[in-house]
């Protein structure tokens, strides 16, 4: 026996015009197109981009809004994921005194499929969220819409990895990877801001992960509770724009280093260790590598703890150099070796540069 569901959506399914995305895509790219597209997905759906000239409607305030954005004579075409929700919202509007409304088939999953564009989407909340980064004539609309869709991968979730994360989270990065296979320790706490106290004893990642979503809960979280390796490096590398190394190890950053030659994707170097940091960006294009900086593995810094304070700033200093590398803006870190020293409060620059015989990204490798 079919359910009311099953009735009501078969019913409104034979009387719900369908339009296919040729279709659709066709009668868009006619000069003066007369279809006005309603896209239906709840915020935390547009990750996905949008159809270019949608109206962000969210089903769940349909029937409030809709009056008020369009009028009933207006072809209308509506979609949303799949085709559900955007078949039994037509039936909907029908009732309302809308006659002209049809459903996109298969939804944006469709159109995505079939190779047609989707613009980034900024809902009306989020353009007021991120209203003073808007206003910045350097970042503007395009230049947020570039933060949504990146994709930033944190190595590491502890005394950088905290300010990194937070400040990227609240910038509108799009997805953040988390990677860390330690848990929450009380000696942490002190500059791994990300955590707090009721997260002791958990995985980092959980914590971050439960901070940054209260944070910013339409930000896409991948997380990994796993140590980087050269076996895991390169495949998860590859499906991020910029790498953040928050490791404290050696190891981790020549691993960070192979797989991001190898898959060309820049990463922002940093170390802290007492009041002293190091700061960079390693393989931008026809940028140095780590292994440029530093052909033979330097020595492992004092395993001394960071002051609280210099863990911090040479984490926001990462996270600007990502928002720099993302915006394409500014005079980027590559071949710049900062130093910060936060007795003195003095920042310093040692300049390098690319090297034709570097052992990971030379001439002969
Ligand atoms: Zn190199």
């Amino acid at each position: 026996m079919s359910s009311v569901f099953e009735e009501l959506f078969q019913q409104a399914r034979q009387s719900v015009p369908l339009i296919h995305a040729s279709e659709l895509f066709s009668q868009l790219s006619q000069k003066n197109p007369e279809v006005q597209l309603i896209d239906l997905r709840e915020a935390n759906e547009y990750h996905r981009g949008k159809i270019a000239g949608a109206i962000m409607l969210p089903r769940s305030r349909l029937e409030i809004r809709i009056e008020a954005l369009v009028k009933p004579e207006d072809t209308l075409v509506l979609y949303c994921s799949g085709e559900v929700r955007s078949i039994l919202a037509a039936q909907v509007l029908h009732d309302m005194g809308f006659h002209n409304v049809s459903a996109l088939r298969g939804g944006l999953t469709q159109w995505v499929a079939q190779g047609y564009p989707c613009e980034p989407c900024l809902s009306e909340q989020y353009l007021e969220r991120f209203e003073k980064h808007v206003k910045l004539p350097e970042v503007g609309i395009q230049g947020q819409a570039l933060l949504k869709n990146a994709r930033v991968l944190i190595v590491g979730l502890g005394g950088l990895g905290s300010p990194v994360a937070l400040y990227l989270a609240a910038a509108g990065i799009g997805e953040l990877g988390l990677m860390d296979a330690d848990v929450v320790h009380l000696s942490n706490l002190p500059r791994q801001i990300l955590h707090s106290t009721p997260s002791l004893n958990l995985p980092k990642t959980w914590s971050g992960a439960y901070r940054l979503q209260t944070l910013c809960s339409d930000l896409h979280l991948k997380v990994f509770n796993e140590r980087l390796h050269s076996g895991n490096a390169a495949p998860l590398i590859e499906n991020f724009d910029v790498v953040v190394d928050a490791s404290d190890n050696l190891e981790t950053r020549e691993i960070i280093n192979t797989a991001c030659v190898s898959t060309h994707t820049p990463w922002v170097y940093g170390s802290v260790s007492g009041f002293e940091g190091q700061v960079t960006l390693l393989n931008a294009p026809n940028g140095p590598c780590y292994r440029c900086l530093w052909p033979n593995p330097p020595e492992n810094l004092t395993t001394s703890g960071p002051l609280n304070t210099a863990a911090g700033i040479v984490g926001l200093l990462q996270a600007n150099e990502v928002l720099k590398v993302l915006l394409a803006h500014g005079e980027l870190l590559s071949g710049r070796l900062l130093l910060w020293n936060s007795s003195e409060s003095r920042l310093r620059e040692i300049l390098f540069s690319k090297k034709a015989d570097c052992p990971a990204c030379g001439l002969g490798t």
